[in-house]
């Protein structure tokens, strides 16, 4: 297998009509279709927590490719070669599967978030792959939260809607994941049925220097509110952002300022020194 795949990358270096960068994604994406097959993959887990509160209500699932050379690789690097070459379906399958098996296992019943790809949202499986997963698992449905993208939504809307109410009738939670980043449409709230909206990291991050962030903020989440939904502040790096979302009515807030992402395991346990390397 390892001698296959060797071979496989030699070819890839000498190939003289690639240029640097070609040659870097050819090998990764022949590196991918191993990683797959021998399940080089794990989650780790952001805690979410209730401004409210300060108690954590949910985490949010993030892949991590430990590559046997190269170390661990971060999705930003190869989501998008997975969604190309048509790899992110079974990818997403075993993220789905795993995630909802290892939440099941938690002390707590904290929600899981998961995210999908928009190429997934096409894979006719999806619905079964996700009711399996929660029977297996013997989750309740409420507990298991799908984020997706606005550019998920943009393409063949009638049959996405259709998708988003089929998950809703599964009883799975409905997150639109960075919102405010694509090309937003104010319509997609009334169109699609969100349980929750998640302000991008992009407001959050400038909110306190920037007036012109700081209304965005403060908008969406008064919107949310209206169409009687949940906001998520994404990227909370300080006490001052954290607080100042508090004070303004924000639900919940996930980053670096409440937690790193956390190694599955210790994301079972609210014990301290557990968070990602
Ligand atoms: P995302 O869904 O917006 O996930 C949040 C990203 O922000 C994560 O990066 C997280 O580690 C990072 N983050 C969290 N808090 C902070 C903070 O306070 N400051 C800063 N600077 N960053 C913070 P990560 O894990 O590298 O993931 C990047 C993106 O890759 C994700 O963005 C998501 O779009 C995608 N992704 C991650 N896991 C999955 C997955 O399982 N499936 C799919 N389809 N996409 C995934
Ligand atoms: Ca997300
Ligand atoms: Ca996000
Ligand atoms: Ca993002």
């Amino acid at each position: 297998y390892a001698a296959k795949r060797a071979g496989r990358s030699t070819f890839a270096d000498y190939d003289p009509s690639l240029n640097h960068n070609e040659h870097a994604r050819r090998n990764l994406e022949l590196d991918l279709r191993t990683a797959i097959a021998e399940g080089q993959f794990t989650l780790v887990y952001q805690p979410q927590v209730c401004l409210k509160t300060g108690e954590w209500t949910g985490k949010e699932t993030l892949v991590r490719w430990e590559h046997p050379v190269r170390g661990r690789i971060l999705p930003g690097e190869f989501i998008d070669i997975a969604e190309d070459t048509g790899l992110i379906i079974p990818l997403g399958e075993w993220i789905i599967r795993q995630a909802i098996e290892e939440a099941a296992s938690w002390d707590e019943p904290h929600r899981i978030a998961i995210n999908l790809s928009p190429v997934q949202m096409c894979n006719p499986n999806l619905v079964t792959v996700l009711t399996n997963a929660i029977a297996e698992a013997q989750i309740d449905p409420q507990r298991v939260e799908i984020e997706i993208t606005e550019s998920a939504l943009m393409h063949d809307s009638e049959t996405n809607v259709e998708l988003l109410h089929r998950l809703r009738d599964l009883g799975v939670r409905i997150a639109l994941d960075d919102f405010g980043t694509g090309y937003s449409s104010l319509n997609y709230l009334r169109a699609f049925p969100f349980d929750k909206i998640k302000i991008d990291r992009c407001f959050v991050s400038e909110m306190l220097e920037r007036a012109d962030c700081r209304a965005i903020v403060r908008n969406v989440i008064m919107l949310a509110r209206a169409l009687g939904m949940e906001t998520t502040a994404e990227g909370v790096e300080t006490k001052e952002q954290y607080d100042w979302l508090r004070r303004h009515g924000c639900l919940e807030a996930q980053g670096y300022y409440i937690s790193r992402p956390l190694e599955s395991e210790m994301a079972a346990r609210p014990a301290a020194s557990r968070e990602e390397s």
